[in-house]
């Protein structure tokens, strides 16, 4: 009897899958060039992120028959194509999130009404649009401290998925400047040094330090889920990430990671737009994030790693996995 229990025991541990949520950050092109400091155009409204790069999330996640999560710009759902689109993103069955209503890279620089503004607005906009009422949200550019996650909560949102536990903000600051080709003092990105020391995992945040997690026995009602990293140096696992190393690489560094832990992998609607002809940066071509290829190498580069994913890991949208943890304990009255 004991040794059968034992077998089984074993046999349900090699079944477990941790979790991973594939999260899109849908960054129409008009705030691609705004984060670098390219005139916007009329890319607002004519624009290839919802064009070409939805429809192309829709059916490559549709082949890996996965459900993933849509964080939205509210503003986005001022086209009516766009607003269609992302119903259509919603009746495929994917989650839909906030990404704040103007995708401003720096929040945490606002005083706090014009802050409450930001995702509050997105918030509604998204509401009124018919699409489901958003539990989660993400800071662009990953800027998030403690008042952005007490707007969030007040909100009574399940989790925030802003945090980045890497050291590499530095780095990737100077990355982003020599990109742009200019220095953005206006620019607040990637998020605090210290946020290194954030869990791994998904947590109930400190409310006065949210890189800890909260006294073991506090209640939490609103989780953290950091965006996950690459061994050796804490390199975001982007799509942009991969279009640098190389799919055979990012597998390799992610058969390094911790085996139970779970895992957010972080896409952007542009991941999956042609960028054959340059949609940024006109002064020459860059082969960083992506910018130089075509949307048949993209798709190349990407998509194993998602298969790699998609077999190692149990994929769940995070507004039904985070439940589990956050549900409001019913009190007998
Ligand atoms: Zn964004």
């Amino acid at each position: 009897m004991a040794a059968r229990k034992r077998r089984d025991d074993v046999t349900s541990r090699d079944a477990y899958k941790p979790p991973a949520f594939l999260q899109v950050d849908v960054d129409g092109l008009w705030t691609v060039r705004q984060c670098y400091g390219r005139a916007v155009g009329d890319t607002f409204h004519t624009d290839p992120v919802w064009q070409q790069g939805m429809r192309e999330f829709l059916a490559l996640f549709d082949a890996l028959r996965v459900k993933a999560g849509f964080f939205l710009v509210g503003r986005d759902l001022e086209v009516p194509s766009k607003r269609r689109m992302a119903l259509e993103i919603a009746e495929a069955g994917h989650e839909i999130a906030n990404h704040s209503y103007t995708h401003r890279i720096g929040l945490t620089k606002l005083k706090t009404d014009a802050l409450k503004r930001e995702i509050e607005l997105a918030h509604d906009t998204i509401v009124e649009a018919g699409l489901p009422e958003p539990v989660g949200f993400r800071s662009p550019g990953y800027d998030v401290d403690e008042r952005v996650l007490a707007v969030v909560r007040a909100m009574g949102y399940a989790y925030d998925a802003s945090v980045l536990p890497s050291a590499m903000g530095p780095v990737m600051r100077i990355a982003d400047a020599w990109i742009a080709r200019r220095i953005q003092l206006e620019k607040r990105q990637f998020g605090r040094t210290i946020y290194v020391r954030a869990p791994r995992i998904p947590y109930f945040p400190n409310h006065h330090a949210i890189w800890k997690r909260l006294p073991l026995g506090e209640p939490g009602r609103m989780m953290e889920v950091p965006v996950s990293t690459l061994p050796p140096f804490g390199l975001p696992l982007t799509a942009s990430a991969v279009f640098a190393l190389g799919s055979d690489r990012v597998i390799e560094l992610l058969a390094r990671r911790h085996r139970r832990q779970p895992l957010l992998m972080l896409l952007h609607g542009v991941d999956l737009v042609d960028c054959t002809e340059p949609i940024v940066f006109d002064h020459r071509t860059t082969a960083v994030a992506g910018f130089n290829l075509s949307l048949e190498e993209k798709r190349a580069q990407l998509e194993p790693v998602l298969r790699y994913v998609c077999d190692h890991y149990h994929i769940a949208r995070a507004c039904d996995w985070v439940q589990r943890y956050t549900e409001p304990r019913t009190t007998a009255s």
